[in-house]
């Protein structure tokens, strides 16, 4: 292997090579026996695993790691994802589009769709298809790039897509007017918190949750932006989602002030007290930020679906009172990676119009601008798309 790899790489890094590569016809899809020079390689990490989202349609979160071998700029034009079996061209982006989609050097948005000279980014995809009949079982990734003057297109990431998700769980919560914050899947705070964590790239957030609730006025707070109690979602009690067993309840953190983040606070405290409960079948799901001596539960201990963990708070790295929940494949939260999951029954007629509405609603304690869902308002065994306001009364 070594042999090979100093074959190619000194050449392409001399920038000699482009001659080599242009040399080469550019298909629009390489044949599989083929053997092409790519001046930009690529990984996806986490089989993408196709979630039914309120919308109704099946929804695929997945990163594709992507690294610019050689000395050059590396010009990223365009990038269609196929279904690897039939062909068919599931989404397809420009350049302005991957720019918006590149996270390169922890920056979670990109302004060109360029990797410089040996530089690595992360893609983060959201690819929609219509019924579970269209899922693909594999894609396969054709990328343009230009560099040096010189375009090709490779063919790049081949992977399988697992099964639609089969995790169905009951709501972390009761009552009414609840907010998905920060949820599946553009938003950027949760899907693109990739972190690299113990020599590995994991994004335990890529399908949480920050759940807020609203009055009958549709605000979030009453009162005072400093005061946890001020929040309407603040003490609310939270629920297991499934039965389970605990494995992690910490409980002591003070609540954080409310209108910023923390600073300097450890990776170990992010969470703040916090319960993970064991699912089975590898899944794991956190409840965090939750309220000082809240917690009714210990660590070892079995527990009910329904049965009453602790009460919503704002301890750890939570800048105001919110559950945050997401299920990962793993049982520490920051080091395992995200997992989708159904919710099995709620109602939802309306959404928050933006993130940013959802900010300034947060920040000015005004009502918070809506817009209303299409389709019917109830909802079984689907996710709870970005923004949805949700009611759990079933
Ligand atoms: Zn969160």
């Amino acid at each position: 292997m070594k042999g090979m790899l100093c074959g190619i790489l000194p050449i392409l890094l001399a920038g000699s090579a482009i001659a080599t590569v242009r040399a080469a016809p550019a298909p629009r899809e390489a044949k599989a026996s083929a053997v092409n020079v790519t001046p930009v390689v690529a990984s996806i990490d986490n089989l993408p695993i196709p979630v039914k989202g309120s919308d109704g349609l099946f929804h695929l979160v997945y990163e594709v790691n992507v690294v610019n071998v050689t000395g050059e700029t590396a010009s990223l034009n365009r990038l269609d994802v196929v279904d690897a079996r039939s062909g068919r061209t599931l989404a397809s982006l420009d350049a302005a589009q991957i720019a918006q989609r590149l996270s390169i050097a922890s920056s979670r948005t990109s302004t060109a769709a360029d990797l410089g000279p040996s530089q690595m980014g992360i893609l983060y995809l959201h690819v929609l298809v219509h019924g579970a009949a269209a899922l693909p079982a594999g894609l396969k990734h054709a990328l343009t790039v230009t560099l040096k003057g010189q375009t090709l297109v490779e063919t790049i990431a081949p992977a399988a897509v697992k099964p639609p998700t089969t995790l169905v769980l009951a709501p972390p919560l009761k009552g009414r007017r609840y907010v998905a914050g920060d949820g599946c899947c553009d938003s950027i705070r949760h899907v693109r918190a990739t972190l690299p964590i113990n020599g590995q790239l994991f994004d335990g957030q890529r399908f949480a949750i920050d759940w807020e609730q609203l009055d009958a006025q549709g605000c979030i707070r009453a009162g005072d932006n400093k005061t946890p109690e001020s929040y309407v979602i603040y003490g609310q009690p939270v629920y297991a989602a499934a039965n389970a067993v605990v494995v992690a309840a910490v409980d002591g953190m003070p609540n954080s002030p409310p209108g910023a983040l923390p600073a300097n606070i450890r990776a170990d405290e992010a969470d703040g007290n916090h319960v993970v409960l064991d699912l089975g079948h590898g899944n794991y799901a956190l409840y965090a930020h939750l309220a000082p001596h809240s917690l009714k539960v210990k660590q070892g201990q079995r527990v009910r679906e329904g049965q009453m963990l602790g009460r919503v708070g704002t301890s750890g790295n939570s800048s105001e009172p919110h559950l945050h929940f997401q299920v990962s494949n793993g049982p520490l939260p920051l080091a395992s990676n995200g997992v989708p999951y159904v919710i099995r029954e709620f109602s939802a007629s309306q959404r928050v119009t933006s993130t940013a509405a959802f900010d300034k609603a947060t920040e000015d304690g005004q009502p918070i601008a809506v817009q209303p869902l299409d389709g019917p308002s109830r909802h079984t065994a689907v996710l709870p798309l970005d923004l949805s306001i949700v009611d759990f009364t079933h």
